[in-house]
């Protein structure tokens, strides 16, 4: 019998699917996508045809930029973990698109996982909870459980993450360092809002994401205002090796408001950290142009 623990233990091992780095969210999202159908209806049970449309689009929101996926690489694949079971009528439709939508495959939980999360609504969550925090930065979770339709209430975001970070340490004085070293200010547009005596709206950001080895460092980070993190974090912007912002060509705002924020942000440096506090490096710039930022960019008016 496999305990709770034990099936955490297996999931969280989609550590192991990225290599050197590079981001391969295709089963975790695949698994997040099935949860979410289980917590509906009882059952992951779904066919690739039904299913490849929403998959598809996941893989566009939350892949990798600039690679093009196909699901049919974890709904085939997902098995070799032991974790998902794929039939269909006849011939086995192995990776194959054509095959997989012509045969009917099927594909669902293996069995006993299945059963137990079947059995533990608290292990739907946390097995979705661990799988959020190993692959994508906090500020994509919210709209990553609304993508794939998943029901957070109840949940003990606290517990899970006290399991994660045993698996790596994090270190707790990450957002104060870097909110200093940038003044408690946004190095995109300036905004330095405050209430009383604290920071309201103002986040520290990792360029390298912290579940792809990104350090907890000055030189992986930006201090930002809640907006522009988000819009770092989903591809919108970007920097340059000499500091200057891009935005995706593939962001589209009419009004004045995406003008002053976002579009005219095209070329105009950051904001430097205080004297004696590095800049955001090289190496960690580069992994976010290539495996976040969606390129291509827009060029400057
Ligand atoms: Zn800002």
């Amino acid at each position: 019998m496999t305990t709770a623990e034990e099936w955490i233990d297996r999931i969280t091992s989609v550590r192991r699917w990225k290599r050197a780095g590079e981001r391969a969210p295709h089963k975790p999202l695949l698994m997040l996508y099935a949860l979410a159908q289980l917590q509906r209806t009882g059952s992951s049970s779904m066919t690739y045809r039904d299913a490849e449309g929403d998959l598809i689009q996941l893989l566009a929101n939350y892949g990798p930029a600039n690679r093009k996926s196909s699901p049919a690489y974890p709904f085939h694949r997902l098995q070799n973990d032991g974790l998902w079971t794929v039939t269909a009528d006849g011939e086995v439709p192995g990776e194959s698109v054509t095959k997989l939508r012509a045969s009917g495959a099927l594909g669902q939980f293996d069995p006993r996982l299945e059963k137990d999360l079947c059995d533990s609504p608290a292990l739907i969550l946390r097995v979705a909870q661990s799988l959020l925090e190993l692959n994508f930065p906090e500020s994509l979770h919210e709209e990553l459980c609304a993508a794939v339709g998943l029901d957070r209430t109840g949940l003990e975001i606290s517990a899970v993450k006290e399991r994660v970070l045993k698996l790596k340490r994090r270190d707790p004085q990450f957002r104060k360092i870097v909110l200093v070293a940038y003044e408690y200010r946004c190095a995109m547009c300036g905004f330095d809002g405050r209430m009383d005596a604290r920071s309201v709206g103002i986040d520290a950001a990792h360029l390298r994401w912290w579940a792809f080895d990104g350090p907890d460092t000055v030189d992986n980070a930006l201090c930002l205002c809640s907006f522009h993190h988000k819009l770092l974090d989903t591809g919108v912007l970007g920097i340059t090796n000499d500091h200057e912002m891009t935005v995706s060509a593939h962001f589209i705002g009419t009004g004045k408001a995406a003008e002053d924020l976002v579009l005219n942000l095209v070329g105009h440096p950051l904001r430097e950290p205080q004297r004696g506090q590095p800049a955001p490096a090289g190496e960690h710039i580069h992994w976010h142009v290539e495996q976040v930022f969606r390129g291509p960019a827009r060029v400057a008016a």
